[in-house]
């Protein structure tokens, strides 16, 4: 996600993202939100249920939620969290999953493409980053 989109989502969910900018060792969140602009509504709305679901305040007897990485792999979304509920973690398998027919770049309507190097793109995106159409996950 480039900057200005990563700098919103730290803003907007500064608590669920608070090891954002931090040691790398402390956190993988430290490098930030690693995949395409094309997620970033994805991204957005997964936040937004998780905070209705889940504690991000510290107390007495409260693990808060904390994102621990997000990132890409195999062509579609990855958001890891420390302590979750059950329905958090339902809720994060819902957006990992509807990621494989998001194209990670544009946000447009996508599947999962290529050889090896597998990513969710639109039509347009896929074949100007060249990527081969092998119809995975086609619909
Ligand atoms: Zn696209």
């Amino acid at each position: 996600v480039s900057p200005e989109l990563e700098r919103k989502l730290v803003d907007k969910y500064p608590k669920l993202f608070t090891d954002f900018g931090g040691s790398p060792s402390r956190s993988l969140i430290a490098f930030g939100f690693e995949c395409g602009d094309g997620w970033f509504d994805l991204l957005d709305t997964l936040c937004t249920q998780l905070l209705a679901l889940e504690p991000v305040d510290e107390g007495e007897g409260i693990q808060p939620l904390r994102a621990v990485q997000v990132k890409e792999k195999y062509g579609t979304l990855r958001f890891y969290v420390g302590h979750a509920s059950d329905e958090a973690f339902a809720l994060i398998n819902f957006a990992e999953a509807l990621s494989a027919r998001i194209c990670e770049t544009c946000g447009n309507r996508g599947r999962t493409r290529g050889t090896g190097w597998l990513k969710t793109l639109c039509d347009s995106c896929a074949e100007k980053e060249g990527y081969v159409d092998t119809a995975m996950g086609t619909l």
